[in-house]
């Protein structure tokens, strides 16, 4: 096992399945789990369960704690989390979601957590701009950076220009899913917006040009193999573009996406690129490297991170 990384992951979409299944008093292991999915759409359907779930102090503070002692299991020392505050803030306020899920995390000191705030595809502009304002009234106190998440195929990049010109004004560090369900030409209009990291990428393999871009201005890939799997957004795992996108210069890092709804850890997506495209223990240490240089982090946090990753 080595230490890694982990830029791209999402809070609602690995919920610890035990402690899910006794708040319900129900066993719902394997209703959480979305490796069945039709498309992107259908394996979004899965997040239901978890929000519901996340409505709570005491249980978002337990599932965070939960989240965290999985990471530390996987040997990750830090990690940037994802997930929408608006989805959770039916009873409470965004101070006691925040606060909560914190103080889950402070449990487990080995790992590093920041939390990335994600503004939703098919949300209204003005329900996104309450996000932005969240995020930039707790930038450097528990979250380090903006997202866009959600259903790619029906609501294209393009329409989210204006807030992401809010976000490089108030100098919000972001990344955006781009190139998943959607074609290259999304991942080009999430780099006109200025974004320096894409969440999946994977058709930009489709377009010469776009590739160039992102060699030409060092964007990093946020990849998440088993999640591009269960979306069904490659057909399978050989047919996956990381290898060729690294061939080609691009910087990518390796994610889970959503442990419980993808059914994986990190140990388990390296064992997997291994195993069909025989990437060395070097290769997974240039993609730990690429994540900590793209990391929401200062210089000097990040120089300590990569002593840590080198140590033994
Ligand atoms: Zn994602």
């Amino acid at each position: 096992m080595m230490k890694k990384i982990e830029l791209h992951l999402h809070l609602d979409g690995s919920l610890n399945p035990s402690f899910a299944s006794k708040l319900l008093n129900r066993n719902v292991s394997k209703e959480m789990i979305g490796s069945h999915s039709a498309s992107l759409a259908e394996y979004l359907e899965k997040f239901q369960l978890p929000i519901e779930l996340l409505q709570e102090e005491k249980n978002i503070e337990e599932f965070s704690y939960l989240l965290a002692k999985e990471l530390e299991q996987d040997e990750v020392i830090y990690a940037e989390v994802r997930f929408c505050p608006l989805f959770h803030m039916k009873k409470i306020s965004i101070e006691q979601v925040v606060s909560s899920m914190l103080s889950g995390f402070k449990k487990v000191p080995s790992v590093k957590i920041n939390l990335i705030f994600c503004m939703m595809r098919n949300f209204s502009f003005e329900d996104n701009k309450k996000i932005i304002d969240f995020t930039e009234k707790y930038l450097h106190h528990g979250v380090c950076g903006i997202d866009l998440a959600g259903d790619e195929a029906h609501y294209p990049t393009k329409d989210f220009e204006k807030l992401f010109s809010i976000i490089k004004e108030k100098k919000i560090p972001f990344t955006i899913h781009a190139g998943e369900a959607d074609g290259a030409s999304s991942v080009e209009e999430a780099i006109s917006f200025g974004a320096k990291r894409i969440g999946h990428g994977i058709h930009s393999i489709d377009s010469k040009e776009v590739i160039q871009k992102l060699v030409d201005q060092q964007i990093v890939l946020e990849i998440c193999p088993t999640s591009n799997l269960d979306t069904k957004s490659i057909k399978d795992m050989a047919s996956h573009p990381i290898k060729k996108l690294v061939d080609r210069g691009v910087l990518v890092t390796v994610n889970t996406d959503n442990r419980t709804v993808s059914n994986t850890n990190l140990e388990k997506e390296y064992q997997l690129l291994q195993e069909t495209f025989h990437f060395t223990e070097e290769d997974f240490l240039t993609f730990n490297l690429n994540a900590i240089d793209a990391a929401f982090l200062s210089e000097k946090e990040k120089e300590e991170l990569r002593c840590q990753l080198l140590q033994n």
